[in-house]
């Protein structure tokens, strides 16, 4: 079964962007997973296919007008989930991702300008997704972002490259450090436990780099991954939770 982008734009053209390359583009030749990009503008009904007007109550900018994004909606909705690319949306997790991944696709709609007339999320079930806390210009690199880290994960795309449950925020953990040849560069060798063939020591060794790693850099990831507590040197973190 192809998993199913249709994204709904002003810019039909940055579509598939760089997921026309590399494993995610053969993936589109092997029918794995197929994008389609609808301009919302074929939905304007007057003669200069106005999609935007002057905001309600003054200020600066453009708002995307609620009854020509409902016809672009209404024309692909079809049970698939609707994602509007908004800066105050919830923001994007793996396990959205995977779970969008394992679902038949997605509807991503895109806003240019000051965003959309706020009807629209009144009258359609849309689910609003934020990529950061940060704005972009539109909503095309948004998603484009949620179609890449889902495309990743169908079946065949990314093959023996990457089972996917080590990496980084799969299991709330950072991974571990990656080395590869030469053993010795620019005097900084490969670490030991990586070079000696004990499969049991390299695992160990990965999860501490992993735990330590996420200690120290995401902090407020340690609280909330999937197999229990990262316990601190000092155990206040433990300490903390049995509050
Ligand atoms: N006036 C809006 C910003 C509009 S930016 C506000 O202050 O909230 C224009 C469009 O870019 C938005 O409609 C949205 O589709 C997209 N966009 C901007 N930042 C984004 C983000 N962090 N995540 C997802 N989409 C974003």
């Amino acid at each position: 079964m192809t998993w199913r982008a249709t994204i709904l734009t002003l810019y039909p053209d940055m579509f598939p962007g760089h997921l026309g390359h590399s494993l995610a583009g053969r993936a589109i030749g092997a029918g794995t997973w197929a994008c389609d990009a609808v301009n919302i503008r074929d939905f304007a009904t007057d003669r200069h296919r106005t999609v935007d007007d002057t905001p309600a109550g003054g200020g600066p900018g453009m708002v995307l007008r609620a009854d020509v994004v409902a016809a672009a909606i209404d024309s692909v909705a079809d049970g698939r989930p609707l994602l509007a690319m908004t800066p105050r949306g919830r923001p994007l997790t793996q396990a959205r991702v995977r779970a969008l991944a394992n679902g038949p696709g997605a509807i991503l709609l895109c806003g240019r300008f000051e965003g959309f007339d706020e009807r629209i999320f009144q009258r359609r079930a849309i689910e609003e997704v934020s990529i950061g806390d940060y704005v972009l210009s539109g909503g095309e690199v948004a998603a484009l972002v949620v179609m890449d880290a889902c495309v990743r994960l169908l079946p065949g795309v990314m093959g023996a490259a990457c089972s996917g449950d080590e990496e980084s925020h799969e299991r709330g953990l950072l991974e571990h450090p990656h080395y590869t040849r030469p053993p010795a560069w620019e005097g900084l060798a490969i670490p030991e436990a990586l070079r000696s063939g004990d499969h049991a020591r390299i695992a160990r060794w990965r999860r501490a780099q992993s735990e330590q790693d996420t200690r120290l850099r995401r902090p407020d990831l340690v609280d909330h991954h999937v197999d229990g507590p990262v316990h601190s040197p000092s155990g206040a973190r433990q300490q903390k939770k049995e509050e």
